[in-house]
């Protein structure tokens, strides 16, 4: 069995947060520490540690990450602005927690993608 991981603790509710969403395949909760007005992560009940460790079976769950990003960020307002769906996966996409989550920010203008090397 995988072992827990801070956000299998907030999907299973032992641990708090401010949970926007949650079906059968995902849960959706606000970051904690935003960097943007609307920062919700949207993560797989599964644990799946990195994008590089999801499986074809998968496919269902990362399929409904990406429905429920567009379905909250109408909710949010900000789906006629626009807004940026990150995953960040091991150590240069700077991934913190090893449980695979999609960031959805919007609100303000995100600036671009990626800093360049000067
Ligand atoms: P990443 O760098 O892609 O792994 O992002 C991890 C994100 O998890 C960061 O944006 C953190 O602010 C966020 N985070 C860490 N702990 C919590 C928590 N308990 N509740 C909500 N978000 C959290």
């Amino acid at each position: 069995m995988t072992e827990e991981t801070l956000f299998s603790k907030i999907i299973d509710k032992s641990l708090p947060s401010d949970m926007v969403y949650q079906d059968d395949l995902v849960t959706a909760f606000r970051d904690i520490n935003p960097a943007a007005p609307t920062h919700i992560l949207i993560v797989p009940n599964r644990i799946i540690p990195t994008v590089d460790d999801v499986q074809d079976s998968d496919e269902a769950t990362m399929g409904r990450m990406l429905r429920v990003a567009r379905d909250l960020a109408r909710e949010e307002g900000i789906a006629e602005s626009g807004y940026r769906l990150i995953i960040n996966c091991r150590e240069h996409g700077r991934q913190e927690v090893p449980h695979l989550h999609m960031h959805l920010l919007g609100g303000r203008d995100l600036g671009f993608m990626v800093a360049r090397e000067k």
